[in-house]
């Protein structure tokens, strides 16, 4: 509960900043019924989890942690280039409807939610979750990036549309990226090198540049937009 009152001044501050800035760039959408964005100059990134709420928690190695570190290494790989936007930059828990409305205050602006992924002992490799249209080509870019540096896969998922509070909710593009698998002996094994999770960040860098170099060119058709309630607790993971 104490937490409340910080976030509360936090959001006042952030809806100040998004009177000016609202006006340009790619703007928002509630559903996210366009293209991908070209151009864009910011990038909000989120690192998954933090304080109370660790994430997967796999033999000493914590999601909240590991995501904290490739989130901050990604900010280094955008910036000078980029305009960054930490949601979070220490071990911190904030609610994901928080983190929604955050992302949202901003324009020109593309959300990149970071986590590690739990499951079978026998599943390695990415995924990563998008829904809205305007943000399938930004996926599509991760995840093919990432699936050239992140060895062995084996059972995963890939590239996923699946309605989650942070792939539907805010109103500027987002995604979800997985990272790699805690709970597969030989990629938590990767996770804990520095230069491993360097080559992510960089991956997770060049697929953001590609997308706001080229927007959806190269991408193949969109998906169709589906326009859905947003994402409640409970719906599903996220
Ligand atoms: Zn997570």
């Amino acid at each position: 509960m104490h937490l409340l009152r910080p976030l509360t001044l936090i959001s006042l501050s952030f809806g100040l900043v998004s009177c000016q800035i609202s006006s340009i760039g790619i703007g928002r959408s509630t559903y996210g019924d366009r293209p991908g964005p070209k151009g864009f100059n910011t990038v909000v990134i989120d690192a998954g989890h933090g304080g109370k709420d660790s994430g997967a928690h796999v033999r000493g190695l914590m999601e909240k942690t590991l995501a904290l570190d490739i989130s901050k290494r990604l900010r280094s790989e955008l910036q000078p280039g980029y305009k960054v936007i930490m949601m979070r930059s220490d071990d911190r828990f904030i609610e994901l409807d928080h983190r929604a409305y955050h992302a949202s205050q901003y324009g020109n602006a593309v959300l990149i939610s970071i986590h590690l992924n739990y499951g079978r002992r026998s599943t390695s490799g990415p995924e990563t979750f998008y829904w809205r249209t305007d943000s399938y080509s930004l996926a599509k870019r991760v995840q093919t990036q990432l699936s050239a540096v992140i060895p062995n896969e084996s059972g995963n998922a890939g590239l996923v549309r699946r309605r989650l509070r942070l792939t539907r909710n805010p109103t500027i593009p987002c995604i979800l990226v997985e990272c790699g698998y805690l709970t597969n002996k030989r990629e938590a094994a990767l996770l804990t090198s520095a230069a491993y999770r360097e080559r992510l960040a960089e991956a997770i860098a060049r697929a953001i540049k590609d997308q706001s170099a080229k927007g959806d060119a190269g991408m193949g058709p969109l998906p169709r937009p589906i326009y859905a309630a947003p994402s409640r607790a409970g719906d599903a993971r996220g």
